[in-house]
């Protein structure tokens, strides 16, 4: 029989923590979650503390995560970080979270260029999707989750799609936005078939059975168990819970207790 569905827990820690703050943040959360194959932890460090917690940290009980890098190998780019730089400390990349796309200028090709780079270099891109409350209000939500969907995986062949998790995180639920409230499960059920068809076209029915489809946006320990019971859902990317050791630990708690029959 094939293994369940492992569940993935992601915390962003965004810009967040100095490498002392976030060594000691790290011990404490080691003290207090233990390792399970059905759950994958991942933290998402800054940069800058990247190098000294994949010294620290225990490999089969967190992975860790760049929220950033750019997308060619090497070369003349003063101030960027590279995949090949950063691939001895992480398995895992965010790309396209909405902060990079809205505050940064984060283009759909540079988003297409990074999830290629995380395949070339190995390592696993979690591509965040998500409408904005003005596209959800004009009725564009699936025209918005489409176009991201369809440019951000332009370059990853019938292949490697197994090697993509995608995070759909609409822009109105993360919790930095003002008036942010988080998304029903109607919502996420809505988007996640939706996601889950749109695959199915570019990449076959089996593909879009076996793709990891996470969700995120305000998160916390009260509402984390509606969602992780999500059929269809297969982890949370967490941004300001995942700073609160509590918060976090016990999002972590419930994951490990979700049933989930389905065996991709
Ligand atoms: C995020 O920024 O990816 C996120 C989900 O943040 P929060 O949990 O704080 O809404």
């Amino acid at each position: 029989m094939d293994a369940p569905r492992k569940k993935y827990i992601i915390g962003n820690w965004k810009m967040n923590f100095t490498p002392g703050e976030a060594s000691l943040y790290l011990n404490k959360l080691s003290t207090r979650i233990q390792p399970t194959r059905k759950v994958q932890v991942v933290l998402a460090p800054s940069i800058v503390s990247l190098q000294s917690l994949s010294l620290q940290v225990n490999r089969r009980q967190f992975k860790l995560a760049t929220q950033n890098f750019y997308w060619r190998d090497y070369g003349a780019f003063t101030g960027e970080v590279a995949l090949t730089q950063l691939r001895g400390f992480v398995g895992y990349a965010i790309i396209g979270h909405s902060e990079r796309r809205y505050l940064f200028n984060e283009t759909e090709k540079d988003i297409a260029q990074k999830v290629a780079a995380a395949i070339r270099n190995g390592i696993t891109p979690v591509l965040c999707i998500g409408e904005t409350a003005l596209e959800r209000k004009d009725g564009e939500t699936s025209a918005a989750i489409y176009s991201q969907l369809t440019s951000g995986l332009h370059e990853v062949s019938k292949e490697d799609i197994d090697k993509v998790i995608i995070a759909y995180e609409p822009v109105w639920a993360i919790s930095s936005n003002k008036n942010a409230k988080p998304a029903t499960p109607i919502d996420i059920v809505e988007a996640e078939h939706f996601i889950r068809k749109h695959i199915a076209k570019l990449y076959g029915k089996e593909a879009s059975e076996a793709i990891s489809i996470l969700y995120g946006g305000s998160v916390n320990k009260n509402t984390a168990a509606g969602y992780l019971e999500i059929e269809g859902i297969d982890g949370l990317l967490i941004g300001g819970a995942s700073l609160i050791a509590d918060q976090f630990c016990a999002i972590v708690e419930i994951a490990k207790g979700v049933k989930d029959e389905r065996q991709y």
